[in-house]
């Protein structure tokens, strides 16, 4: 059986050309980068070029550069050291209502901890106000922690909008660019982006390798207290393998960028015209234009998504419904939801995210396995009968 992977947005695959530059750095140069010998010196000239790499492509320098864990872990740090370091300044956090877990989790705690958190609100298409955010701001406010792009349907937030206001207000901004890096362009400089949060699984890169820009002239605490590494933000031995594939990953990503996206643009659109014209009943999630270019999310009314996916699964198309996070919980999606959609329509969502590797067949196949799929489950549907309730 033919398998289709549409979960890029969960994650994406390891390219073989990452993994080569890898492979080098588990059976090498295994040297602690902190020692003193030449085993150290060819693992520290590892991350060394990586931190070149991710620095340049987002427009920044290769000090404002630090390695994590995760992206989950690169968010937590933003919002958890800065809450640490301005409290006397204020105590308000301003972040969208659609953000990931990674961010409303994190912010929860901090509310328990005192902290106040403004939950902007989205239009219709998952799109933050960029005035909002201007009305939002008091004197009390330490961060500005809004998404780049929305994992779930694909819309990209007024960002470089967004920056210049915080500028202008003098209070720090923090971009989740999980689901951005490499699908669109990213200049920390000219948005005015002072914290941006990135993950090497999320564009081609290996899981468990995360990186964090943050300004010059910005003190953030250290999370994790140990060694000196990462200047001291970031203790533990570095994962030199994971680190080097980040780098890797994120310059063939940008360099491909124009190439990919567009010919993953022209896949989506294919597929959702395709899907509008053969399935009654659906609505196309996210925004018409401002939306990532391999990010297709419909709501597939009188079914349930998880239905959907063990079907798609069954004729070998991996696809997912809302995030990989709320699948295997019965909760709606929170960012449906935010965008005005009644909990019987935010449960049945699908959504397939295209990547580097997926073809014009690949679409076809879809298309022609989908329809059937739906008219199955809506002919078992009590709520649907003949498209009418
Ligand atoms: C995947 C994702 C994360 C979490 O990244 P991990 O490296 O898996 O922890 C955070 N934010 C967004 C928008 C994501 O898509």
């Amino acid at each position: 059986m033919k398998r289709i992977y549409l979960d890029n947005a969960a994650t994406t695959a390891l390219k073989p050309e990452v993994l080569e530059k890898m492979l080098p750095y588990f059976t090498e140069y295994y040297g602690n980068p902190s020692s003193l010998h030449s085993f150290a010196r060819e693992a520290k000239k590892g991350i060394d070029k990586a931190r070149e790499q991710t620095a340049s492509a987002v427009g920044a320098l290769p000090e404002e550069i630090i390695f994590t864990g995760s992206g989950s872990e690169s968010d937590n740090m933003v919002l958890r050291g800065i809450a640490a370091l301005k409290k006397q300044n204020g105590n308000h956090i301003i972040i969208s209502s659609v953000e990931h877990h990674a961010v409303l989790h994190t912010c929860e705690e901090l509310e328990k901890a005192g902290f106040k958190v403004t939950y902007l609100p989205v239009d219709e298409y998952g799109r933050v106000f960029a005035d909002d955010v201007a009305s939002a701001i008091t004197d009390k406010t330490i961060l500005v922690s809004i998404m780049f792009a929305n994992n779930e349907v694909g819309t990209i937030m007024p960002i470089s909008e967004i920056g210049s206001i915080c500028r202008a207000r003098n209070v720090l901004f923090h971009t989740d660019a999980v689901q951005a890096v490499g699908q669109v362009p990213i200049d920390v400089k000219k948005m005015n982006i002072d914290m941006l949060t990135m993950s090497a699984h999320k564009f081609h890169g290996p899981k468990g390798a995360g990186a964090l820009y943050i300004k010059k002239g910005i003190r953030l605490p250290a999370m994790i207290t140990g060694g000196a590494q990462e200047r001291k933000k970031r203790a533990g031995t570095e994962n030199v393998p994971g680190i080097v594939g980040l780098g890797e990953a994120i310059e063939i990503s940008v360099k491909n960028m124009e190439t990919n996206a567009k010919r993953m643009r022209s896949l989506r659109d294919k597929l959702i015209m395709g899907i509008r014209e053969r399935i009654p009943d659906v609505k196309l999630n996210g925004h018409p234009s401002e939306r990532l270019p391999g990010n297709v999310n419909f709501s597939i009314r009188y079914v349930e998504g998880e239905s959907i996916l063990l079907m798609l699964d069954l004729n070998g198309i991996a696809a997912s419904s809302g995030s990989a996070c709320t699948s295997g919980s019965l909760d709606p999606s929170h960012v449906l939801l935010a965008m005005g959609l009644d909990h019987e329509t935010a449960h049945g969502s699908l959504r397939m995210t295209l990547g580097d590797e997926t073809t014009d067949e690949e679409i076809d196949y879809v298309l022609e396995v989908l329809p059937g799929i739906i008219n199955r489950l809506r002919s078992m549907s009590p709520l649907y009968v003949g498209g009418r309730i």
